[in-house]
């Protein structure tokens, strides 16, 4: 991987360049905590933005955007349906109303409840009618994607997946790759819960790096992209700060060997899924 490249993407099946690092705002209050962890993101040069219908924050996010100059075609914004709700392609045109923009980068179906396959004609229809450029799903299993790609027209772009070294899923990552998807990395850090973990410690000193860079790196060099959430300006700064340095073999396979999920093709550890 090219190192000093923060603009460094991978190409979804459909064609269009996701960013290898972005910013997520799950639990970020709608208003001017959101609006400022977008606004210092985009200055400091990210160019992806993950956020969710159930996320509450959609208007926040869209204001930033509009508020931080940068062109709205520079930036990849990735947007998810909730599930609860029936009509996909209805709850899309919500959320670009509360975006304030006219397209999606992305929108993600944010859970398979109900099962991996009833929204996806919705989706479809949200593509094809110019609402989003890509298509995607998150929290599906490498069972769910196969009983999805059985019925879709359009293949999924991208899974998005609880990943890091303590939730190494690299069966599902190979399957995602299989199927031609792009995973990507929610929860990197764990929620902050990774980022006291004494190996993790170890690697980030050796290396020069805080812990925080040595887990979004990790997921990066097994070639997902990652959504690292922070509401602090030098947190935000610190997670961008990844694409100048690579971890090494030994170091790769210290923080592999921390998986909890026996390399699962699962999407989630807990036996029972949050939405049933
Ligand atoms: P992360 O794994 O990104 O960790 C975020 C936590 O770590 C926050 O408490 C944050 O605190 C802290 N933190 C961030 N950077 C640093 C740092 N450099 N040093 C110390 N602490 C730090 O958490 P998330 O679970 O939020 O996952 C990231 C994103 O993934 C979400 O925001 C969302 O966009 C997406 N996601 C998607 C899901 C899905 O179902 N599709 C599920 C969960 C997440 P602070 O903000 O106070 O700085």
């Amino acid at each position: 991987m090219a190192a000093n490249d923060a603009q460094l993407t991978r190409t979804l099946s459909n064609g269009t360049e996701i960013p290898l690092v972005g910013l997520g705002v799950w639990q970020v209050q709608d208003g001017p905590e959101c609006e400022r962890a977008v606004e210092w993101a985009l200055e400091e040069g990210y160019r992806l933005i993950d956020t969710a219908q159930a996320y509450g924050n959609e208007s926040s996010v869209g204001r930033a955007i509009r508020n931080s100059g940068v062109p709205r075609e520079e930036i990849f914004l990735t947007t998810k349906f909730y599930p609860g709700g029936r009509d996909p392609h209805a709850e899309a045109e919500k959320s670009l109303e509360r975006l304030g923009t006219d397209y999606l980068d992305l929108y993600l179906i944010h859970w398979p409840q109900g099962g991996p396959t009833w929204a996806w004609p919705g989706m479809e229809q949200a593509s094809e009618a110019g609402l989003t450029k890509g298509i995607g799903i998150s929290n599906f299993s490498a069972g769910e994607i196969q009983e999805l790609l059985k019925v879709s027209q359009i293949q999924p772009a991208v899974n998005q997946i609880q990943f890091s070294p303590f939730e190494y899923r690299a069966g599902l990552v190979e399957a995602c790759e299989e199927a031609g998807i792009v995973a990507q990395a929610y929860s990197p850090l764990g929620t902050g819960r990774h980022l006291g973990d004494p190996v993790v410690d170890r690697i980030a000193s050796a290396a020069g790096r805080t812990p925080a860079q040595v887990l979004i790196r990790w997921a990066m060099q097994k070639g997902l992209s990652v959504i690292p959430k922070s509401t602090h300006r030098e947190r935000i700064q610190e997670n961008f700060g990844v694409f100048d340095f690579e971890l090494d073999d030994d170091s790769i396979a210290a923080l592999d060997a921390l998986d909890t999920t026996r390399q699962t093709s699962e999407a989630l550890s807990r036996d029972g899924k949050w939405w049933s």
